[in-house]
């Protein structure tokens, strides 16, 4: 039964460890029990383990930003999905469109450390997403149905959950998410691309991400497809994140 949501912060290269505690001592005065949406803070690498053993903080699961795709050994400055799970993490984003971008992650990359992540005891968040070009060529759907399925193909026992996040390249830290009806539109078709995936008693949740903010959100989060948001920005205000997490209902 999918009544479940995702409220997932992504800090991005921001708030050293100071920063991030301070964020904790503050957000942890919210009333943070919500049975429907769990709340999932994704850190930088540094501040990882320190939040982690943050106490007050019912409700809220941790990830990492990224992992490597080589297991162990000679990869100097590489973090490992091992070291991940040995802090007792549970989540990892992978192929979030600044490394795609930025580190020339490619579809083959991505799926690599995707299923890497899936086969241990992380959960995946799988960011897909097109580029302006892309949706204003219509040749978006073509780019989504690659992303996606170069990484869910590579599943050959689906047994547990999976995060998706849709995040339009556009959107992402524009100020102005996509309009509903594309959200609504893109999200219905990205179902039917992972639909034949879906097993039962196995979910792939699909969040929506492109600057959610604090008045966006309840419009997006009431959309049948959308199961919760990847945010960035307004992630790095307790304040901002709380009044979206609220926004969700269930409080
Ligand atoms: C993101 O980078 O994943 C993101 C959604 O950022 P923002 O909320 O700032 O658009």
């Amino acid at each position: 039964m999918k009544n479940k949501k995702f409220c997932v912060a992504n800090w991005k290269m921001n708030m050293n460890h100071d920063d991030s505690i301070e964020f904790l001592k503050r957000f942890r005065t919210y009333d943070l029990i919500n049975n429907n949406t769990e709340i999932v803070i994704c850190p930088s690498y540094t501040s990882l383990f320190s939040c982690m053993n943050f106490q007050g903080l019912p409700n809220v699961s941790w990830g990492a930003q990224d992992v490597s795709c080589k297991i162990d050994g000679s990869n100097t400055g590489e973090i490992s999905i091992e070291m991940i799970e040995n802090l007792g993490s549970s989540y990892v984003i992978v192929g979030h469109s600044e490394r795609r971008a930025s580190f020339n992650e490619t579809n083959e990359h991505v799926a690599q450390k995707f299923i890497n992540i899936y086969n241990s005891n992380l959960t995946p968040i799988l960011c897909v997403g097109e580029e302006y070009e892309d949706r204003k060529n219509e040749t978006f759907a073509s780019t989504l149905k690659k992303q996606i399925n170069s990484a869910l193909s590579k599943i050959s026992n689906f047994n547990k959950d999976i995060v998706l996040a849709y995040e339009p390249v556009w959107a992402i830290g524009s100020g102005a998410s996509a309009d509903i009806k594309t959200i609504s539109e893109t999200h219905a078709l990205i179902k039917n691309i992972i639909n034949k995936y879906t097993l039962k008693n196995c979910n792939i949740w699909l969040l929506y991400g492109g600057s959610v903010n604090e008045d966006n959100s309840s419009e997006i989060i009431s959309l049948e497809d959308v199961d919760g948001f990847l945010i960035g920005g307004a992630s790095l205000s307790p304040s901002k994140f709380y009044n979206i997490y609220r926004s969700m209902g269930g409080i």
